[in-house]
């Protein structure tokens, strides 16, 4: 049974809401918030819609349990799993915080006694799982209680495109808008742009402030050495061993975890094995003395390297290359846990794909392949649909080439309701029955398309690491900029960076670049349609370059581009700069190449959208510029056009009384040539002003709104 200590009051009380800092530390008993935890708290407090992207363990959860706490009402925690949310339950009632959940376990009486609490504010804290917004009794009630906020919990389950995508989730936005809508925040680990879009649209978050941090870490060397031979890897481990010592190395398969070990306990380090093919008993005894200091390093398949952590870990070596980015930088980042230096190094041959490819054709069997399987099963089935044949059995059967597949297809077979799978007594192997079949002459029933596209992904994941192990840039820039972490400057501490590999890294745009990266992104804004709160592209980068030197081609003539006023605002730059340009925006995802029909079209993302109206929240590499610095200069000129003298006097009279009211000079508001040509151009918003000389993202926010009054109020007056 849950019990909850009794709300602290003063959290609750009214008056101004109390201090984060002071919660922090009197609730949770910390002293400092991590890595973008108080940006998040801050941005949900001025009640702003939040998207919070963080790595595991990076604190996701103070990001709405704090707040919770500041805010009045209750807050409404959505998470996918029962078991995890008991465990946070558990921990704030701990902590002297009321919390509590409902799910099914509980009777209907039980139901509504704990919702009757929840709306005597009893609770700052509720938890539920999605599927909870079936239930109308409990939206209804939800309805009727004051909701401070409502955090929705690996949100990524609500994308088709994330790897854990729950139908449930997709409708959390329909359930948002039964219960009138309150304050969202979505949290979760996987930050590529398609999930980050597909959340914002789906939970439609207004404005939302969208925070992706603590994917650096600083402290770690990271290091991906080419091998061509074993010797090689053997020789590389060695001294990684002799200079650092305590570490893990992980290799792709449990063969290989016997041979890494037997060659450094040969060599007299003190090592254990970690695998899931050891016994459970063997295998906690080999964590237990890794866990404790006993021993120095262990030697691990990926897949089992989760209980093997301990926080003075110096050295991580990758014997082999893991299958996705994601799954190479959560096993490095078992390395200093403590926040000192430590070492990964990943020994990289391209030989060792093959082993990742086997995995994903392992994990990706064909739909011939779950054909045959349950063909062989529905053949094989007793009166009562009993199958007794093992997997390797029903694999043989079925000529399955990868022993893998077939125990994913029955998983598969589980999942879409066709079979069981069950322990017998006295029996090692599970057996199956068969439950359902499919209509006579119809084939099964699945989820083709989920399945063939998480194939792809699958593949795209290995392509990406791979990619990362060729590059020649800043490991950890690479890294941030795969889940898109804006912090992706040089690290000065990867291998790249200490050879001396990435001086022309990414980094956040200058005042210079901010004005040309603005200019074309409004231009491809210009150039898609805008629906729903989502920009969808209408042509491809060849155009958008064609359209931004200004080029007179009967395309872009026949397609009326020469009409936008972004036609030609970056020809100085050249098309090569330009090109290169989309390349590193489309990197940093500011920008994304959609194939809905035959050709390729650009967008714009949430996140270049917001770089177009001047956040320089992101880092890429620049492009070398054309020819001399005046070049940029010019290309941000306007050329012969006439400013209005009438507007103009108005112009500068609102800036003069602008800068003394302020107390600067009236060049600080803006120069006269940004008047003139404001005065020729006339902007209407806040984006067409961005391309005028000398109107940047802190004076835009600054001074222009008046500006753009002063312009329309003239306007409106000169048609009267
Ligand atoms: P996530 O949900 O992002 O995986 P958690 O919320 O579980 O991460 O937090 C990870 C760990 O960090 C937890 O042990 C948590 O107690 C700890 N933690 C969170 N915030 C702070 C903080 N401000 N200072 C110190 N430790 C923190
Ligand atoms: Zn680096």
């Amino acid at each position: 049974m849950l019990t909850s200590l009794p709300d602290d009051t003063d959290t609750k009380s009214s008056g101004p809401i109390a201090d984060p800092r002071d919660v922090l530390e009197k609730h949770f008993g910390f002293r400092e918030f991590l890595d973008g935890q108080s940006r998040v708290v801050e941005a949900i407090l001025e009640r702003r819609d939040s998207l919070v992207i963080m790595p595991t363990g990076g604190g996701k959860s103070l990001c709405y349990q704090l707040p919770a706490l500041c805010l009045p009402g209750a807050t409404l925690v959505v998470s996918p799993l029962i078991a995890l949310m008991k465990d946070q339950v558990d921990a704030l009632v701990e902590k002297g915080i009321s919390a509590t959940l409902i799910n099914s376990s509980l009777t209907a009486a039980e139901q509504s006694e704990r919702l009757d609490q929840i709306r005597d504010g009893q609770f700052k804290l509720v938890y539920v799982a999605p599927e909870r917004f079936r239930d109308q009794r409990f939206c209804e009630a939800m309805r009727s209680i004051e909701l401070g906020l409502f955090a929705v919990d690996e949100a990524h389950c609500l994308s088709q495109w994330g790897h854990d995508f729950r139908p449930d989730y997709l409708r959390l936005g329909e359930s948002l808008n039964s219960i009138g809508r309150p304050q969202v925040v979505a949290l979760t680990a996987t930050a590529t742009p398609e999930v980050r879009d597909d959340i914002s649209q789906v939970l439609d978050l207004k404005d939302p402030f969208v925070i992706t941090s603590g994917f650096r870490r600083p402290n770690l060397s990271l290091h991906i050495t080419q091998t061509q031979k074993l010797k090689e890897k053997f020789d590389r481990l060695r001294q990684v061993v002799r200079t650092h010592r305590t570490g893990i190395v992980y290799c792709a398969t449990r063969r290989k975890v016997d041979e890494v070990y037997e060659e450094l306990a040969a060599q007299g380090v003190s090592v254990i094995a970690y695998h899931g093919g050891m016994d459970d008993a063997a295998r906690s005894e080999a964590q237990e003395k890794f866990i404790q200091k006993d021993i120095d390093v262990a030697v691990a398949t990926n897949a089992f390297g989760m209980g093997i952590d301990r926080s003075d870990v110096r050295f991580v070596v990758h014997f082999e290359v893991p299958g996705s980015v994601e799954a190479y930088y959560q096993e490095a980042g078992r390395a200093g846990r403590d926040g000192e230096p430590a070492h990964c190094e990943l020994l990289f041959n391209y030989a060792d794909t093959r082993t990742q490819e086997f995995f994903i054709e392992g994990n990706n069997p064909s739909p011939d392949l779950i054909g045959s399987v349950f063909q062989v099963l529905s053949d094989r089935a007793d009166g009562s649909g009993i199958v007794s044949l093992t997997v390797q059995d029903i694999g043989d059967l079925c000529g399955a080439e990868n022993g893998m597949a077939t125990s994913t297809v029955l998983g598969h077979l589980v999942r879409a309701g066709y079979i069981q799978r069950f322990d017998v007594a006295g029996q090692r192997m599970k057996s199956t029955r068969v439950l359902r079949r499919p209509p006579e002459g119809q084939g099964l029933e699945m989820d083709w398309a989920g399945l063939s596209e998480k194939e792809r992904r699958d593949r795209s994941k290995l392509e990406s690491i791979v990619a990362l192990c060729y590059s020649d840039d800043c490991r950890q820039g690479e890294i941030l900029d795969y889940f898109g972490d804006p912090d992706g400057e040089v690290c000065g501490n990867c291998d790249q960076c200490l050879a001396g590999g990435s001086s022309n890294s990414r980094r956040r745009p200058d005042d210079e670049e901010i004005l040309i990266a603005q200019k074309a992104l409004s231009g491809i804004a210009r150039m898609s349609r805008k629906e729903a709160g989502r920009w969808h592209g209408r042509y491809g980068k060849g155009k958008i370059v064609a359209m931004l030197m200004g080029s007179k081609s009967q395309d872009v003539i026949n397609a009326r581009l020469d009409e936008l006023t972004t036609h030609g605002i970056l020809k100085d730059m050249g098309s090569a700069y330009l090109n290169a340009l989309l390349r590193e925006f489309e990197k940093a995802g500011l920008i994304k190449t959609e194939k809905p029909g035959d050709y390729p079209l650009c967008t714009l993302t949430t996140r270049g959208a917001k770089a177009m109206r001047g956040d320089r929240n992101f880092s890429i590499r620049w492009p070398d510029l054309p020819g001399s610095a005046a070049a940029i200069k010019a290309a941000s000129g306007m050329g012969d056009l006439q400013p209005d003298r009438e507007l103009l006097d108005r112009l500068r009279a609102l800036r003069n009384q602008m800068s003394s009211a302020a107390g600067v000079p009236a060049y600080v508001v803006f120069g006269n040539r940004t008047l003139e040509q404001m005065a020729a151009i006339k902007p209407k918003t806040v984006e067409e002003s961005l391309s005028l000389n000398g109107v940047g993202p802190t004076k835009a926010e600054k001074y222009l709104p008046k500006f753009l009054a002063e312009i329309k109020a003239f306007e409106e007056q000169g048609s009267a």
